[in-house]
């Protein structure tokens, strides 16, 4: 079997065309866009090009999306006051931290900032509010990864509800929300990680795979059902050639490219995979883009005061 690969990017254009009517009739009624607020902290590359694509996108669909930049060196008490203004402002509908915040804040800034956002402009779904509101199918503000997962699988005319279910990762940012939107969906759903004994013969039982991990090519044909749907949320950048050989033999068009680069971006799933699946979601180009229109259908959500769907 060679499976179908899903077009991400042209299902978040898709998705984006569909939230440019709403924006601007947000704006005729309110008089402004609805608008996202972003803070920045530090300089690191993975997340300026995040940074850069969130607000291109934004712009693209009618939203207006503010950047606010804070050094390094700042303190959490100055990344505080800044979610607090955003809190405040009667511009900004969304507040969106860039993660990771630094490591010069100290292990515990993450928590502690996104419970500092107020859940009903916290459009990353990461507070407590917001993840509990989830897991009692209740949701208001839902991450945009898992809902960009769904999304596909829905807009792919995946069944769903009877369904197995493995989702492979249990992060509070994608894992376990994830699990929590297909349960909700009526998938019987396993969640596996680090400790699961016979990950290959776990996985190899779902007519869903998601892959959710951070480990180049760990998913390969042992892990899949023949017509699966194997959706790849991992995103590593790979410098090493041999794990490029093993994942893109040379001659290939991917090969090739990080030859020229010295660098490639690959997903979790191994591209033998495409041999037996019967979706799969390509890295990049797949979960990436929906990720940010979820992200941006968030804003509108929080601005217009809506509740979702669980
Ligand atoms: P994370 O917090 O590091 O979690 C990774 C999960 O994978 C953990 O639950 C971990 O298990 C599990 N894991 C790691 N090694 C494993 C192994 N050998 N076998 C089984 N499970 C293993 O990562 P995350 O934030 O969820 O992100 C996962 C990946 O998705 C990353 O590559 C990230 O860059 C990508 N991502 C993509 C998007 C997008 O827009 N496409 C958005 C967010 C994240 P333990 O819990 O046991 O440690």
């Amino acid at each position: 079997m060679t499976a179908r690969i899903v077009d991400g990017t042209g299902m978040a254009a898709a998705i984006r065309e569909t939230l440019k009517p709403r924006a601007a009739a947000f704006a005729a009624e309110h008089g402004r866009p609805p608008g996202l607020g972003i803070i920045l902290i530090g300089e690191d590359p993975a997340s300026e090009i995040y940074v850069r694509n969130k607000l291109r996108s934004a712009a693209e669909a009618g939203l207006r999306a503010d950047l606010e930049r804070l050094p390094a060196t700042a303190t959490l008490a100055d990344v505080l006051a800044s979610v607090h203004r955003l809190n405040e402002s009667d511009v900004h509908d969304g507040i969106l931290v860039q993660s990771p915040l630094g490591p010069s804040l100290g292990a515990e800034a993450e928590q502690v900032v996104f419970d500092a956002i107020d859940p009903r402009k916290d459009v990353d779904g990461f507070h407590p509010v917001n993840v509990g509101r989830l897991v009692q199918k209740r949701p208001a503000l839902v991450p945009g990864t898992p809902l960009g997962v769904v999304e596909i699988l829905e807009r792919s005319g995946v069944p769903i509800a009877g369904r197995r279910a493995v989702v492979i990762g249990r992060s509070d940012i994608v894992g376990k929300p994830v699990a929590m939107l297909l349960l909700h969906r009526d998938a019987t759903v396993t969640i596996c990680h680090s400790k699961t004994p016979d990950l290959a013969a776990t996985a190899a039982t779902a007519d869903i795979l998601v892959a959710a991990i951070g480990r180049a090519g760990f998913v390969t044909a042992a892990f899949v059902k023949p017509g699966a749907a194997v959706v790849d949320v991992g995103i590593t950048r790979v410098t090493d050639p041999a794990i490029v050989a093993r994942m893109f033999p040379p001659g290939s068009a991917r090969h090739a490219d990080f030859e020229r680069r010295g660098t490639l971006v690959v997903g979790d799933v191994h591209p033998e995979v495409a041999d037996v699946a019967g979706l799969l979601t390509p890295v990049p180009g797949g979960v990436g883009p929906l990720t940010v229109a979820m992200l941006l259908s968030n804003v509108l959500r929080a601005a217009e005061g809506g509740r979702r769907k669980a």
